[in-house]
């Protein structure tokens, strides 16, 4: 399978600067949930902050207990050592209690040079979540509003939902067609994570040369769902790729658990509140394990899936507090399941290829 994508991505950096030169603002984001659309009715890109996995993360130590998860590690370490400076704003999604920890950190105690500002994303749904997340939306406009100077109308902010909208629809698409897709895993995912920092034109222009791309399906490798947070260390993905597997469904934090629907509002504000809170079931919103468990039976039933692999980070609570009931649900009903916890920073280890390995000659 080709490691090349259709056409070359440009990387966080190159887009950030391309941004700033055509004189729009930038937010770094903490995962997991947001209003992409809003940002953009500002003329701010959103760009996410998944660690890296590559950022000094010793400048954290001194601010973090250890059991708080690599990403959170990684995320204030990059801060806090220079490698958000080129962020004009952070923006701090209330996911879990590390993230919550950090946006407290970052507001109350060790203050970047940049605004900062908290995002709640209620837990449940319904009328009263609804509500509370289009105050929060709202508090986003004013917080944007404050710091560009900008004050977008809503048909503006309706615009751009819609393109997130076409945005989202496209990943979804991606997946549906994955098997003939000419790509290896790790060449897929850097097509479909390119949505964390690309704008979403640019993002659905590599879409259409990658659907563009399609040829025979590959009937050969063995489907398998993803899940967990984030691909990282990317070499999950090459080691699945070398054992002969296909991710052809995803429960990512950062990608599956993000194929919000369209919303139906004409209201942008209630629009953005429908979608983040139509989003897949997700631990990180208290969803139901039910809700989570026939989330994960209809991806494997609906790709022909063989087995999920969880992927996971070291210490990451709202995971593990669903971890052993989905396993163990899956198994029974005939599902091969493999966890494998991780550093997001460390690479790959040898245990865990082989255990990959050995769950592949499982299954077939
Ligand atoms: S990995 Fe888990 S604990 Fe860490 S930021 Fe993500 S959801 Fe929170």
């Amino acid at each position: 399978m080709p490691a090349a994508t259709p056409i070359p991505i440009p990387s966080r950096i190159q887009t950030i600067r391309e941004h700033h030169e055509a004189g729009g603002k930038v937010a770094a984001v903490y995962p997991i949930h947001y209003p992409r659309a809003l940002f953009r009715a500002f003329g701010v890109l959103p760009v996410e902050v998944w660690g890296p996995p590559s950022a000094d993360r010793n400048p954290a130590g001194a601010h973090l207990q250890v059991y708080v998860c690599s990403i959170v590690h990684c995320g204030l370490g990059f801060l806090l050592s220079g490698g958000l400076d080129i962020a004009d704003l952070i923006v701090v999604p209330h996911a879990c209690d590390s993230l919550q920890g950090l946006g407290s950190l970052l507001l109350d105690f060790q203050p970047p040079k940049q605004p900062v500002q908290p995002f709640y994303v209620p837990r449940g749904e319904g009328t009263a979540a609804t509500d509370f997340l289009v105050e929060e939306l709202r508090a986003l406009y004013a917080f944007l509003a404050e710091h560009t100077g900008a004050a977008p109308s809503d048909a503006e902010v309706m615009a751009c939902i819609e393109r997130e909208e076409r945005a989202g629809a496209a990943v979804v698409s991606l997946f549906a067609e994955r098997r003939a897709l000419p790509l290896d895993n790790r060449a897929f995912y850097r097509v479909v994570r390119s949505r964390e920092f690309l704008p979403a034109e640019r993002f659905l222009d590599l879409c259409e040369a990658t659907l563009a791309s399609r040829t025979e399906p590959d009937n050969r490798a063995v489907p398998v769902v993803l899940s967990g947070i984030v691909p990282e260390p990317m070499e999950v993905l090459d080691a699945l790729s070398e054992a002969g597997a296909m991710v052809v469904a995803d429960d990512l934090a950062c990608c599956g658990r993000r194929m919000y629907p369209a919303g139906s509002s004409t209201d942008p504000f209630r629009r953005m509140a429908e979608r983040l809170l139509g989003s897949p079931p997700d631990c990180t919103r208290g969803t139901t394990v039910r809700a989570r468990l026939d989330h994960l039976r209809r991806l494997v039933e609906e790709s022909g899936a063989r087995a999920v692999v969880f992927y996971e980070p070291k210490f990451c609570e709202p995971e593990q507090f669903y971890l052993p009931l989905q396993r163990d649900a899956l198994e029974a009903d005939g599902i091969h399941t493999i966890t494998i916890e991780v550093d997001i920073g460390d690479p790959l280890g040898m245990q865990a290829v082989t255990r990959i390995e050995a769950l592949l000659e499982t299954v077939v």
